[in-house]
């Protein structure tokens, strides 16, 4: 129960607690996202505010440096980062949040180590914030292109890494059962060392499965903390940690399993099987690359009865949404029909072209997901792939193929496929497409905001 020496202070965490649910139940829908992110970000601001209120709280000065420095980096970083590099923010800040979990937990140890419920949690959540702080470090790292996207793998690394999580957990637990806050420098240094280790062998397409295990674990790590917060002098504001990190943990761990489940993988498997290890042979290409101009995709696409559009990570870099939406308008004008393709992964983080499309005005009524357009493809006149690689490589379907078992978009049934991207380059798991060697795809060259341009150009000549 809520303890009720500062009932005004409990109330207001209520509030915050009722902000936090509505926001992420407004989160659950494209329609009404925007608004959840408003919503939770009042109510953190709610429960950070009325923290200063709780009763035997000191050091104001620190705190407000501490608040200054976050808010404007936060702030500032979040204005500048460019669409293409969310994932990587995403990463950077949800680790930022496993690393205060193991912060308080660290403070929590080293002044009630003798408290054993309170050390028990923090212990606990010491562990994942700190994993979750070091992989979510080094996922940025990978997905900045500052690390080897690739796997990075060495013989025996499952042994060395359970090694070194038991190690550090053995640490923690004689520092407790010692009461000698000494451990807790090895403890420390080995959990960090795990969430690096756990990262490195994850590579290829896996990476968006892995932010959102952490930022789950990230989650699960404050509601520890706050579970051990409650037993101490500032209990009160525990309570909000617990109920905010439990939300984050649960919508985490679901996303994650969402996330996996699209990728047709378990997560062990995603942790454990360095997927895109293996170097690419190319086994299912066969015939070479057809090139088509703008004019004869123009009409190619102006003739036919169903256009299928497949947005991927190519069409946000170029922030082609608009001109995708321009030339969608022209062939509705036409009597052509329209349907957007979305699959679950594609572009750099969830939900990413329901994002950029919307974003475009592009109703949600258009937009399908994998399992239910799969079946249209049959039917369209033209799939159009707009800088999607790897969400429509057929090599998926291949046996010994390092994409094998990845449902994809089986974009290659349709009639007529026109792929537009700059050249000859890979997508994320770095793997050769054999899409773009089939005898119904031609391939439209060029950056995506010139090419469909010139897709509208051409277009309105035939009008
Ligand atoms: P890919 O990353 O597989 O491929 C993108 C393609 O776009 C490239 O082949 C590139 O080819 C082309 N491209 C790049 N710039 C442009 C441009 N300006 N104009 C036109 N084309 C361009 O994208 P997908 O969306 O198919 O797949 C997403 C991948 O990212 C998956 O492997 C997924 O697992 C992974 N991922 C997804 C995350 C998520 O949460 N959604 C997070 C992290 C990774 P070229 O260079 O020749 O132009």
């Amino acid at each position: 129960m809520i303890a009720w020496q500062a009932p005004t202070v409990d109330a207001v965490y209520v509030l915050a607690i009722i902000v936090f649910i509505l926001g992420l139940r407004s989160m659950s829908s494209p329609t009404t996202a925007r608004r959840g992110i408003v919503q939770a970000g009042v109510a953190m601001l709610i429960a950070v505010a009325v923290s200063l209120l709780v009763p035997g709280l000191s050091n104001f000065l620190f705190i407000a440096v501490g608040i200054g420095i976050g808010s404007l980096a936060g702030w500032y970083w979040a204005r500048v980062v460019q669409m293409t590099a969310m994932p990587q923010m995403v990463a950077i800040f949800n680790g930022m949040g496993g690393g205060a979990a193991g912060a308080i937990a660290a403070v929590e140890l080293l002044t009630s180590l003798n408290n054993g419920v309170t050390a028990g949690l923090s212990l606990a959540g010491a562990v994942i914030g700190s994993t979750s702080i070091a992989g979510s470090i080094i996922a940025f790292l990978k997905l900045q292109g500052w690390l080897r996207s690739k796997p990075i793998v060495f013989p025996g690394q499952q042994v060395v890494n359970i090694a070194v999580l038991v190690l550090g957990v053995a640490f923690g637990g004689y520092a407790l059962y010692s009461l000698q806050t000494f451990w807790l420098l090895p403890f420390f240094v080995l959990l960090l060392l795990y969430g690096v280790m756990l990262a490195l062998p994850i590579g290829g397409a896996d990476m968006p499965v892995v932010i959102s295990l952490f930022n789950a674990f990230t989650g699960i790590a404050v509601a520890l903390d706050g579970f051990a917060l409650v037993n101490g002098p500032l209990g009160d504001a525990g309570y909000a940690m617990v109920v905010a990190g439990t939300l984050v943990g649960a919508a985490g761990s679901l996303l994650t399993l969402l996330m996996a489940k699209a990728m047709n993988r378990s997560v062990s498997n995603v942790f454990f099987s360095a997927f895109g290890a293996t170097e690419e042979s190319g086994a299912g290409v066969q015939g070479s690359m057809k090139s088509i101009d703008a004019d004869d995709a123009a009409a190619e696409m102006a003739y036919a009865n169903e256009v299928v559009f497949v947005p991927g990570y190519g069409m946000a870099v170029a922030q082609a949404q608009q001109k995708v939406k321009e030339l969608a308008d022209l062939l509705e004008a036409r009597g052509v029909t329209v349907k957007f393709a979305i699959h679950p992964v594609a572009g750099r983080m969830p939900g990413h072209m329901n994002v950029l499309l919307a974003e475009a005005g592009i109703s949600y009524d258009k937009l399908f997901d994998r399992d239910e357009i799969n079946s249209e493809f049959p039917n369209a006149d033209v799939a159009f792939v707009v800088g999607a690689n790897d969400v429509v490589n057929p090599a998926a379907h291949r046996q010994g193929s390092p994409l094998f078992g990845m449902p994809i978009l089986d974009v290659e049934q349709a009639h007529n496929v026109i792929v537009n991207k700059r050249g000859q380059g890979k997508g994320f798991a770095g793997i050769e497409n054999d899409l773009f060697y089939k005898d119904n795809t031609r391939m439209l060259y060029g950056d995506a905001q010139a090419a469909i341009g010139q897709l509208v150009a051409a277009l309105k000549k035939l009008s």
